[in-house]
């Protein structure tokens, strides 16, 4: 049986969505497999052609629907939301149409990650209802972290910062492959208890493509090398990057360090309540900018982070959403020259009443790897 804990912590966040499906006009929502549902029942369903649905009804009903073969993984949670298993020759949207009812008139909300397969199924067999997207209630009560939350981001923010200064101080990379030492960091990782899936380490020229798929080139002297990884803790995800030069960093390269560093600095000091995400994206900017690199900075800042590794709300030109007391997100400028090479410095930081704080404190100072 899977370990149920914080059930009082699911209730109160079911019942926020209530209160949040009010405001929006729904009078039900429905959740399937992904980190929506983890977030409201700590039920971490199987993502497959078998469904799994919770649904929240506005006057205080709820349901689970489960494939009786996987009812065992939910049980304990029943308090939450009772479960209704259907069998291998049972249709389940029909359980969910005689679970709802006289759907005419009904707004349902839709939860994002709810295959489209199953969508169309319900929309037949649940007519009269109108479809709408559940993704305002669930943005709303993600968005800003509760203090379990962030107790789990400070826990995996504070072992991936201790991974990366073990892994300046003990490994030499020269000489290894892209891949052989993304995976050595992985080593330093899993050292802290953190699972490995892999990351970002881009060498050379490689460093200047943000995104870069790892790969086989050989790490050489005179690489700038961008490392951008995380891990998770309780469900909770951590991302970081730093830029270390193998060998004697040349002056171009320094001047471009200072000026992401700075940058990384300006955004984070302008991280206040009611601020405007996109201010957090332009104080970046303008450092960038006004050292003349404006036009090699060609990503957002930063985006929110918890669950999932990419969660609103986004540090973006254009987001005027004012910033509160628990909302998490990256703090990630870079400039990107092709052909020469890349810098980027990631923290993942909160805001709090009085300003930022980061989850990330490993060394943001200029670093040399042999
Ligand atoms: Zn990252
Ligand atoms: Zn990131």
């Amino acid at each position: 049986m899977a370990t149920v804990e914080n059930l009082a912590t699911y209730a109160a966040r079911i019942a926020r969505a209530r209160e949040v499906m009010a405001q929006e006009g729904l009078d039900y929502l429905v959740v399937g497999p992904s980190s929506d549902l983890f977030y409201l029942t700590g039920y971490d369903a199987h993502v497959s052609e078998r469904l799994n649905l919770l649904i929240i009804g506005k006057n205080g009903e709820t349901a689970m629907v489960v494939p009786v073969l996987e009812a065992p993984l939910y049980a304990g949670r029943e308090s939450l939301a009772p479960t209704i298993t259907w069998t291998e020759t049972e249709t389940p949207t029909h359980k969910v149409a005689e679970f709802i009812g006289d759907a005419t008139g009904k707004t349902v909300g839709v939860a994002n990650n709810l295959w489209a397969s199953f969508l169309l199924r319900l929309q037949n067999h649940v007519p009269g209802a109108k479809w709408e997207t559940g993704n305002e209630v669930m943005r709303t009560l993600r968005m800003t972290k509760d203090a379990d939350e962030i107790e789990a981001l400070t826990e995996v923010g504070r072992r991936t910062d201790a991974a990366w200064t073990a892994f300046v101080e003990g490994a030499r990379i020269t000489g290894l492959t892209e891949s052989e030492a993304a995976r050595k960091l992985g080593e330093y990782m899993e050292q802290q208890g953190l699972a490995w899936k892999g990351g970002i380490a881009a060498s050379g020229p490689n460093s200047a493509s943000p995104h870069h798929h790892t790969g086989d080139r050989v790490i050489q002297q005179g690489d700038a090398i961008v490392f951008d990884w995380g891990s998770s803790w309780k469900g909770y995800k951590s991302d970081i990057t730093r830029t270390v030069f193998v060998g004697e960093p040349t002056e171009e390269f320094r001047r471009v360090y200072e000026i992401v560093k700075q940058a990384n600095q300006a955004a984070f000091e302008a991280i206040k309540p009611g601020v405007a995400c996109q201010e957090i994206d332009r104080a970046a900017r303008k450092v960038i900018s006004d050292a003349g690199y404006g036009e090699a900075f060609i990503h957002r800042t930063g985006h929110g982070l918890g669950l999932d590794g990419h969660e609103e709300p986004y540090m973006v030109e254009g987001n005027t959403l004012p910033l509160e007391v628990g909302m998490v997100f990256s703090d990630e400028p870079g400039i990107y020259l092709e052909g020469k090479f890349g810098v980027r410095i990631e923290d993942i930081v909160y805001c709090t009443e009085e300003g930022g704080v980061r989850f990330n404190e490993a060394n943001r100072d200029l670093t040399v790897m042999d």
